[in-house]
């Protein structure tokens, strides 16, 4: 899920309408310092997304424990089945291997195909 969090806060803020699934963002936000999940970067204005570690479409919930932040280049790196976009991005984020295996736990958890096996395909082809 692709969520313009800035745009987002800020409509809600000027109305000054909360729902509890808004609390579970800020609680994403706040329980990561304003950091990436997978680089601990700080998530810039427009550079950060939330994202469901159990997707909706498989059951996953608006709750604190299945959101996370994550830059956007991570967060594509999480979902993307494009193998060439995957090694583009994890060229320019460069991500060290424990960073690059929570990546790949993200992707598993959201029902993606590893990419250990991708690289496998790739390289057997
Ligand atoms: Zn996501």
């Amino acid at each position: 899920m692709i969520f313009n969090f800035d745009k987002f806060f800020y409509n809600k803020t000027v109305r000054g309408e909360f729902s509890d699934n808004d609390s579970c963002r800020m609680a994403a936000y706040f329980a990561q310092n304003g950091l990436c999940y997978v680089t601990f970067r700080p998530l810039e204005s427009g550079e950060r997304e939330l994202h469901h570690r159990l997707p909706k479409s498989f059951g996953g919930k608006d709750e604190a424990e299945n959101l996370i932040l994550l830059t956007r280049d991570v967060h594509k790196m999480v979902h993307t089945e494009n193998f060439e976009e995957f090694y583009t991005l994890r060229e320019k984020c460069r991500l060290t291997q424990y960073q690059l295996a929570l990546v790949n736990q993200l992707r598993y958890e959201a029902h993606r195909t590893p990419v250990s096996v991708k690289a496998e395909v790739l390289r057997n082809g």
